[in-house]
């Protein structure tokens, strides 16, 4: 298989769906990290395809929703700064902070402006000498080499006013996190594609191994999912326990080592909380010492927020797989794209997004 249209191709899709109702004899719940691969399943009506035995539930791997609501609530007092830029990926706009959001920051005359990388970032700052240029850097492992090559050039160029908000999460420990939790229900995972395709299979080794769970790397097309779940059920129902990789075609054992080097260069592991998750050990990445500079947390003294999570929003359970976005109250009523209460419904990687866009009608049930 060599093209996109190869991995939508119905008839692959149903034949994948087949062998995997011939191969399942019982109940399983897999979750699938990515909020990319949510998507996929929801707009292709992947889970109605599967028997009613599996169950998939939707994992934290959508950046935007797991960026800690302190980071945004910083975002939007650095913008509402005269003497500030804030940069950010369009995304970031309409998440709700505990009070407002970059969007609402912009209408009311903040100097927003909207990235598709950070190297942009960095342009912005070369041409704009006299202000101070902050990047709200986001992202799982994927976006992370992009950042730390952006901090390394405007090291190397002697940027005084270019600095990063960094909100960077890793997805091994999060996994971790899932597993070692007395809630999970999780027997198996399809780990995200495009992070493996920087990080490697290497990384989810142990987590087969301390866990005994099954995890397949996978891609984002319809059949690569369908391919995913065959892989996983086929380790379940033999009680086995293995690493594979789905999604060969981007995805090595090593993955892209030059990025990560650049990672390791300019990033050092540090704990970081989860948007409605919580605290995660050793879960995100920082600016190294070197970098300190290019620290938008250490260069204009931001402390001391700390806020809550609306009462109302259920994403933390919808972020681990313990409930779907139709089993929140608010879902379609009173949070929508338009008028979010929580990150799972802006993002265009968002569970709750996902199922508002695909399967509304799952709440008149
Ligand atoms: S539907 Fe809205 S309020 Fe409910 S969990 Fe999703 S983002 Fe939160």
């Amino acid at each position: 298989m060599k093209y996109l249209d190869e991995y939508r191709d119905e008839r692959i899709a149903r034949a994948l769906a087949t062998e995997i109702v011939q191969h399942t004899t019982r109940p399983w719940v897999l979750m699938e990290i990515c909020g990319g691969q949510t998507h996929t399943i929801m707009r292709y009506g992947i889970d109605e395809l599967l028997p009613r035995e599996i169950e998939l539930v939707h994992g934290p791997g959508c950046p935007v929703c797991v960026t800690p609501l302190e980071t945004v609530d910083k975002a939007i007092e650095l913008s509402l700064d005269p003497d500030v830029i804030l940069v950010s990926y369009g995304d970031m706009l309409r998440v709700p902070g505990s009070r407002s959001d970059l969007f609402r920051a912009k209408a009311q005359g903040a100097d927003v402006r909207i990235a598709y990388s950070s190297t942009e970032a960095v342009k912005i700052a070369r041409s704009n000498p006299g202000r101070k240029v902050v990047f709200l850097a986001i992202g799982f492992e994927t976006t992370a080499p992009a950042n730390a090559m952006a901090a390394w050039q405007a090291r190397r160029e002697g940027l005084t006013n270019f600095s990063f908000l960094v909100s960077h999460v890793l997805v091994p420990p999060a996994i971790r996190a899932l597993m070692v939790s007395h809630t999970n229900r999780v027997q198996g995972f399809i780990a995200p594609g495009h992070v493996c395709t920087v990080m490697g299979c290497k990384e989810y080794e142990s987590l087969v191994r301390d866990f005994c769970v099954p995890i397949v790397v996978g891609g984002f097309e319809p059949v690569d999912i369908l391919e995913a779940v065959l892989m996983l059920i086929r380790q379940l129902e033999a009680g086995e326990a293995r690493l594979e990789n789905q999604y060969v075609r981007s995805v090595s054992y090593q993955g892209n080592v030059p990025a990560q080097q650049i990672m390791a260069e300019v990033f050092e592991i540090a704990d970081q909380k989860w948007r409605g998750i919580g605290p995660i050990p050793q879960s995100g990445l920082r600016l190294r010492e070197e970098y300190a500079a290019f620290d938008a947390d250490r260069v204009f003294d931001l402390g001391g927020f700390t806020v809550d999570e609306p009462a109302e929003c259920i994403s933390a359970q919808v972020l681990q797989g313990l409930k779907k976005p139709t089993d929140c109250p608010a879902f379609g009523m009173r949070c929508t794209p338009e008028n979010p209460l929580g990150a799972p419904m802006v993002s265009t990687e968002g569970a709750c997004a996902a199922y508002y866009h695909y399967r509304r009608h799952a709440v008149a049930k």
